[in-house]
């Protein structure tokens, strides 16, 4: 049977009837993984014996009619920025090449705890800075739409997984768009949830005060389900949100009517290809002819994202990243004269050119005479960022904007002109500045490359996305297509 097409929630069902097992689901993953892997290199590292063993078990409590978690049995990938205990966590990174945890990050352990089945660690831009999985330290996975083409970037690997059918769903970071926009290019589902709502713990940081750990998946009922799995607060990270949280899927509604949903001018000019933006109206369409009321609307300070991000996000690095000294964290060049040899040889030989480049960014930008006039400005402009969108919500219940600028670019494309990569998270942004949540989902297509479509939501504010997202699938179906990739049977 191929199941490498269905959803996490069909698979439930085909192993609750008995139609099939989870070893020969897994089976299934690995069989493709064989047929693709070698042309989309999704993942850094597979664990085929740990994800065989976790099957057998959830077999046998099938087997002997014990209740299972929503999510048992279903194969999942994992962005290799995410420890995982006694497995390789590289960060796509040559200073973690050899970094095995001796603990889970706490989405693992949640993960867990609904018996999935781990495929493997997904490729990603080095610490997760980039837009294309081009800085991996190791590999540039493919899109497996376009095996020419980037997947996106930073999670890359995770997005291109879901795609090509090699996991169900997976797991992605996202600090400046790293889970939405290469959901969008790759032709899934991903969500950046509010910040504080998924736990960072063993999550190796990027820049702390926008990290925020979502799901990729094929539809919104999956969406939901993962959420509902590793959502909820955690006393081992600070900035967790508080409090209990409902059932997710209880907004899987098929239903619009009475919404009010914003379109930010800003994002539908400027360097906006012109089949992403007819593809946005026509989604605003879809959704007035569901019920929903859609206006233009204006975040006047959007201009000012990109730049505040840049300062923000490279400051919070270099501090985050001083651990890596070749004693305590990271790999050690041994050949080394003295000490401070040590250190320069291990940082200079361990990170990668774009990681260099945010460290010198970030530390320039927070040296005693440059820190107010770039990163407690940046702070300040990071607070009218947040205060567009908060005026914004007076008026709407969500906001609709392109996931992307443009559909995937090929390969190479952008790698010597840093502000061109750059700009790839144009729109994805000001949601990490601002802590909302964000979700990217298949609005359509050009040139038989997908284009996401962007719902943009107030903090906490999920659930009016999975409503709007799944009425959108529903109306839609684009969400059905799936790639052709060479080599597949
Ligand atoms: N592409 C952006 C960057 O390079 C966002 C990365 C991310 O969200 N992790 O910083």
């Amino acid at each position: 049977m191929r199941f490498n097409d269905l959803t996490a929630h069909e698979l439930r069902g085909l192993l609750l009837r008995r139609e099939t097992s989870a070893v020969e689901i897994c089976r299934s993953v690995f069989d493709l993984l064989a047929a693709v892997e070698g042309e989309i290199q999704a993942y850094i590292t597979l664990d085929r014996a740990g994800a065989l063993a976790k099957a057998e078990t959830v077999d046998r409590d099938l087997r002997d009619g014990r209740e299972l978690p929503p999510l048992a049995g279903i194969p999942f990938a994992i962005k290799d920025n995410m420890c995982t205990k006694g497995v390789l966590t590289t960060c796509g990174s040559r200073i973690l090449r050899n970094f095995v945890p001796p603990y889970n990050a706490t989405v693992v352990e949640r993960l867990n705890a609904q018996r999935v089945v781990m495929i493997g660690k997904t490729n990603l831009d080095e610490f997760a800075m980039g837009s294309s999985t081009e800085h991996s330290s190791f590999f540039t996975t493919r899109n497996p739409w376009d095996t020419a083409r980037v997947p996106g970037g930073s999670s890359g690997g995770s997005a291109a997984a879901v795609a090509a059918g090699s996991a169900v769903c997976a797991l992605g970071s996202d600090t400046g768009g790293s889970i939405r926009q290469p959901a969008a290019l790759c032709g899934v589902v991903g969500m950046k949830p509010t910040y504080g709502l998924v736990s960072r713990y063993g999550l190796v940081a990027f820049a702390s005060s926008l990290d925020q750990i979502g799901p990729f998946t094929r539809d919104f009922t999956d969406c939901a389900l993962v959420l509902n799995a590793i959502c909820g607060h955690d006393e081992r990270d600070s900035t967790s949100a508080p409090g209990e949280l409902g059932d997710f899927t209880d907004f899987l509604v098929d239903d619009v009517r009475g919404m009010r949903i914003g379109m930010p001018q800003e994002y539908l000019s400027g360097g906006l290809d012109e089949g992403v933006r007819r593809i946005v109206l026509e989604a605003a369409s879809v959704f007035e002819q569901r019920g929903a009321y859609v206006e233009e609307t204006s975040l006047p300070h959007t201009d000012y994202a990109l730049p505040t991000y840049y300062l923000i996000a490279p400051a919070e690095a270099s501090s985050n990243l001083a651990r890596y000294d070749g004693v305590r964290y990271g790999c050690r060049l041994e050949n080394s004269t003295d000490v401070i040899d040590m250190f320069r040889l291990s940082r200079s030989r361990g990170f990668g050119a774009e990681v260099k480049r945010r460290i010198m960014l970030g530390t320039y930008a927070l040296s005693a005479g440059y820190y107010d006039a770039y990163y407690l400005k940046a702070l300040k402009v990071r607070t009218l960022i947040r205060r567009d969108f908060e005026e914004a919500f007076e008026k709407f219940d969500l906001l609709l904007a392109p996931t992307t600028p443009e559909p995937a670019f090929p390969i190479g494309d952008k790698t010597e002109d840093p502000i061109k990569m750059y700009l790839s998270d144009i729109y994805t942004l000001a949601v990490n500045l601002a802590g909302l949540p964000g979700v990217s989902l298949p609005g359509g297509f050009l040139n038989r490359l997908p284009i996401g479509i962007q719902l943009i939501g107030k903090p906490f504010g999920e659930g009016a996305l999975l409503r709007a997202g799944y009425t959108f699938q529903q109306s839609t179906g684009h969400h059905l297509k799936r790639p052709r990739i060479r080599g597949e049977a």
